[in-house]
């Protein structure tokens, strides 16, 4: 049987993690998981539950107690609480106002890192992130680092129809202490400023064609 292998895709906000790690994803059949989701949907957790997400100790024990299920639905793991998946919820300014202070909590960190690390269970991975390369699977051989200019992603976000501070959440994600963004050592880098997903996922796929072994066959990704 292949050994299963993860591909780590880190960079800050709106600088295209997503769309590249869903297309390379989709061509090597490995399954795609977006952790900023995981902590996102932490963040949302707390608001409903009315937990103070500047009390570092409050957001670690409802993350201590809440009840998550990781599945794997579509080729695309999951993070349900309470049997619930907060799909448009995670994308508001609220709660992208919220999660980096969530994600500075290291004791959130150890949870979030062990979940990632899970899903291994489900075969060959993208995981995306801010971490990924340098702490949840600093043993990959398989590290990419994607950016744009600031201007650029703000436009990308305005687009969405989402107005927010991105060097504000950028700044506190690079200046934790705990598992902050970073480039990680010997990762490739993708500039995506000025290019398309095709072209800057092309690269990367590219790139992961070259460096697999030629006989490897991706394990199937999971449909449940
Ligand atoms: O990628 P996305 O913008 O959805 O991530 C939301 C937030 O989750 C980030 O701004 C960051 O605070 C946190 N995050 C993290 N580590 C990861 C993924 C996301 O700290 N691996």
């Amino acid at each position: 049987m292949n050994k299963s292998i993860v591909i780590a895709i880190d960079g800050p906000s709106a600088s295209g993690k997503s769309t590249n790690a869903k297309l390379v994803a989709k061509a090597l059949e490995f399954v795609y998981v977006d952790t900023g989701a995981m902590y996102r949907t932490l963040a949302w957790y707390c608001r409903q539950k009315a937990v103070d997400i500047q009390d570092p100790k409050a957001v670690a024990t409802a993350c201590k107690r809440w009840k998550t299920t990781l599945q794997c639905i579509d080729g695309q793991a999951r993070l349900t609480v309470d049997g619930y998946y907060p799909e448009k919820e995670i994308r508001t300014k609220e709660t992208s106002a919220d999660v980096a202070h969530v994600a500075a909590v290291p004791k959130v960190r150890d949870w979030m890192k062990h979940k990632q690390r899970e899903c291994l269970a489900f075969g060959s991975l993208v995981m995306e992130g801010r971490d990924i390369g340098s702490n949840v699977f600093p043993e990959t051989e398989f590290k990419f680092y994607i950016d744009a200019s600031l201007d650029e992603r703000s436009k990308r976000r305005a687009a969405e129809g989402v107005h927010e501070n991105l060097a504000e959440r950028d700044q506190r994600d690079s200046q934790r202490a705990a598992a902050p963004l970073m480039i990680p050592l010997g990762a490739f880098f993708v500039n995506t400023s000025g290019q398309t997903p095709a072209q800057s996922s092309g690269l990367i796929i590219e790139e992961m064609r070259r460096r697999l072994p030629q006989n490897r066959s991706a394990p199937p990704a999971c449909t449940t």
